[in-house]
Formats: structure tokens, C-alpha cells, sequence
């Protein structure tokens, strides 16, 4: 199968976006991410997958903690930034969760001690155990079709 189709076909599932954030001695890395999922409430447990080329890989492995901070509609510079689709260096300041990096005006900043880690073809699995959670006012930010996009009036669905 051509990884086009493949990619084509993921693309159809909308997710939000998150930057990964993790801290290795002293230093801050980030990372765009959107194979993100939730996978228990007891214990409280998410998942993340960083595939085997990005940085964030090791970063972790040496951290053994990352943050998930699920951007807002306005951050998708934020996003471009730390997928590397903007090349120039820029400096971000970082705010704080306990001791964890986050991203500050992130809807939802959730930080994680890495519980176990599964290695699956070319990406890594790390399920984060929740140690706290901030959250924000706001709209998410979306991926959809390899395109990013935000909630409208019209397409918000009404309970
Ligand atoms: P680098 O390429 O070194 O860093 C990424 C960028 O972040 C660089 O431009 C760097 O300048 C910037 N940056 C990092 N830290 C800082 C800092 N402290 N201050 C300022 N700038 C900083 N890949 C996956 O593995 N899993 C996914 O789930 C995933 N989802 C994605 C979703 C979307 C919508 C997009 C666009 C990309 C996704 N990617 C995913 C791809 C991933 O974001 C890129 O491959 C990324 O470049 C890999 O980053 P890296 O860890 O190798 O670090
Ligand atoms: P795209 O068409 O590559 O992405 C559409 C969907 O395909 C993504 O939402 C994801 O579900 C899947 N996908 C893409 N690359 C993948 C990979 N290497 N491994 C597993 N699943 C993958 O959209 P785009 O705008 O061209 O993406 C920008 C860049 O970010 C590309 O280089 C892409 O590979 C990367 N990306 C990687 C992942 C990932 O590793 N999980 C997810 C999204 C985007």
C-alpha cells in the first residue's frame, strides 16, 4: 500500500493538536503531536506515539515525563513552530505546571510521568500516568485532511 493513501486515509479522523513538552536538565523541548488519546480514568492514563526519527524520542526516554498541552485555535503558529514548519529560531517562553514546562494559553495542559513504554514499528508508545492537569477557556485547534482548522458557529453541534 502507497503511504499516501495511508496518510490520505488518517487524515480523514479530525483531531485536535498538542505540543509535547518535556524538560531535560534544565533545558525545554517541544513537539507537535496529534496521536494523542486518553486510556483510563483508574488509574488516570494517556497515551502518546513519537515516531523513531523525532528528538522528542529521547528526550523523553531521558526525562521519563512529558506534558500534553492541546493548543487553542489561536496557537497554530505555535504548532508550525514545533513541527518545524517554521524554520527561524524563535524564542517561546514556557509556563509552568508543578515543576512540568507547559504551554502557556493551551486549553488543556495535563502532565504525565511516562508509566511504560511500547515500541511499534516506527513510532514509540509512551503511556503517561496523569500527575496535573490545567485547564484554560477557549477553542481547540484542529487537523483535518493535513490542514488545520477551528470550530465554527455552524459546524458546533448544539445538546
Ligand atoms: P525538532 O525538529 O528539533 O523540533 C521541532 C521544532 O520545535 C523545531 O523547529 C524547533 O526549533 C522547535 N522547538 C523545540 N523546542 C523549542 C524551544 N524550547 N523553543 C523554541 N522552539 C523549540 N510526529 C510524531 O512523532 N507524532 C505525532 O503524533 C505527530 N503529530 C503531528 C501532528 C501535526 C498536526 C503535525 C504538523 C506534525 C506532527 N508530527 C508528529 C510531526 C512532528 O511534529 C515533527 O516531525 C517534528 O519536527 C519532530 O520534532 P523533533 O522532536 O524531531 O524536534
Ligand atoms: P499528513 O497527510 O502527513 O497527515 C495526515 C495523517 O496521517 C496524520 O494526522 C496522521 O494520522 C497520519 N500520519 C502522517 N504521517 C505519519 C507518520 N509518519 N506516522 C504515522 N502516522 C502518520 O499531513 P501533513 O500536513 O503532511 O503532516 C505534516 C508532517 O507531520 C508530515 O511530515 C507528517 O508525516 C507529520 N505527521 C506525523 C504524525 C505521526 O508521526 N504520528 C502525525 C501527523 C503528522
Amino acid at each position: 500500500m502507497e503511504d499516501r493513501l495511508f496518510r490520505n486515509a488518517m487524515g480523514k479522523f479530525a483531531t485536535g493538536v498538542t505540543v509535547i513538552t518535556t524538560n531535560v536538565n534544565g533545558s525545554i523541548h517541544g513537539m507537535t503531536a496529534n496521536a494523542f488519546m486518553s486510556v483510563s480514568l483508574d488509574p488516570k492514563l494517556v497515551v502518546i506515539s513519537i515516531g523513531e526519527k523525532a528528538s522528542m524520542l529521547k528526550h523523553i526516554q531521558q526525562s521519563g515525563t512529558f506534558t500534553v498541552n492541546f493548543l487553542s485555535a489561536q496557537q497554530q503558529e505555535l504548532s508550525m513552530l514545533f513541527a518545524g514548519q517554521i524554520k527561524e529560531n524563535r524564542h517561546v517562553t514556557f509556563g509552568d505546571l508543578q515543576g512540568a514546562p507547559t504551554i502557556e494559553g493551551a486549553i488543556a495542559q495535563v502532565s504525565c510521568e511516562v508509566a511504560s513504554t511500547y515500541m511499534e514499528g516506527d513510532h514509540t508508545l509512551f503511556i503517561g500516568r496523569v500527575k496535573n492537569i490545567h485547564l484554560e477557556d477557549g477553542e481547540p485547534l484542529l487537523f483535518f485532511n493535513g490542514r488545520y482548522g477551528a470550530l465554527s458557529a455552524e459546524t458546533t453541534l448544539q445538546v
